[in-house]
């Protein structure tokens, strides 16, 4: 049988559309054997993507933790098989999405000052009680409202990371994010750091800095990165030994990425899971 897998996956406990176990039937639907669901700093939709396991396909649990380096670049760092009762990260996770809560006020605050007619209740109306709040959220509302159609259109014209309404997200250091991960027994993985179409993105030095500081691997495959920075991404993986993934940064009806649309090789997760001591994969 073929094997495909998928390391970078929301549902609606983040900014997702699709319920976590949903999420888990598309991809078996779809053909995916190994799965990760990588919900933004949280780890609520686990239960329900456990709840839906099955022989199909096996479960890499994990999150998609924010990070702000020490010059405000955002940067995303994906935790795959960390132990979910470890108090530090749960921690920071929990004050990473307090501090979104925050931020969102003020993004729609600058929206309200610019003469755009919205309100934080109409960006809760959009969020399933508990998930991390995000700017998808404050996108559907915009599209609610009818100031844009889709959350496309949302981020091209106010939410992108060079917008003058945009404002990052307070949240740890990556550093700190690949201790966290680390100490809860956990795999560090930076996902789409090359992505320049999202923004800013770190140096290859800084990435390097990373690599001391622990980072065990890096998505490569991805959506957002061109065969340019894929290759100069390569390059970093075989000089440092590091780990290479592939996720589809699935988010159900939110992004047209597919499921499936960039994967990792078995021997990258089989790495993957020697080196986690925190959880285990489940099913498959
Ligand atoms: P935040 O977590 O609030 O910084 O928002 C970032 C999220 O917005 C990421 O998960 C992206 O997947 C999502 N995003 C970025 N650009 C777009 C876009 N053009 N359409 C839909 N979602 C997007
Ligand atoms: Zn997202
Ligand atoms: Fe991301
Ligand atoms: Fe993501």
């Amino acid at each position: 049988m073929s094997i495909t897998i998928d390391l970078h996956t929301h549902s609606n406990e983040s900014d997702g559309t699709d319920r976590p176990g949903e999420v888990v039937e598309n991809a078996i639907a779809v053909g995916i054997t190994h799965l990760a669901l990588t919900d933004h700093d949280s780890i609520a939709g686990w239960q329900d993507a456990l709840d839906h396991r099955s022989d199909a396909i096996s479960l890499i649990l994990g999150a998609e933790i924010s990070c702000q380096t020490t010059d405000a670049l955002s940067v995303h760092m994906l935790g795959l098989l960390f132990d979910p009762e470890n108090i530090d990260l749960r921690n920071a996770m929990d004050q990473t999405r307090d501090n979104r809560i925050t931020r969102m006020e003020r993004i729609v605050g600058k929206l309200q000052e610019a003469g755009i007619e919205i309100v934080i209740g109409d960006v809760y109306a959009e969020l399933r009680e508990g998930a991390t709040l995000g700017r998808p959220h404050l996108a559907d509302a915009m599209v609610k409202k009818g100031i844009v159609k889709d959350r496309s259109e949302a981020f091209e014209k106010y939410l992108h990371n060079r917008s003058k309404y945009y404002i990052p997200d307070a949240s740890p250091t990556p550093e700190n994010a690949i201790r966290l991960i680390k100490d809860a027994g956990g795999v560090a993985i930076i996902a789409h750091p090359f992505a320049s179409l999202r923004g800013r993105i770190i140096s290859p030095e800084y990435l390097e800095s990373l690599v001391e500081a622990g980072l065990d691997g890096i998505e490569i495959n991805h959506r957002d990165h061109n065969e340019g920075e894929r290759d100069a991404l390569r390059v970093m993986v075989r000089r440092f030994g590091l780990i290479a993934t592939g996720g589809s940064d699935y988010h159900g009806t939110g992004k047209e990425n597919r499921l499936g649309e960039n994967t990792t090789e078995p021997e990258q997760l089989e790495r993957i899971v020697a080196r986690a001591t925190g959880f285990a994969p489940v099913g498959g």
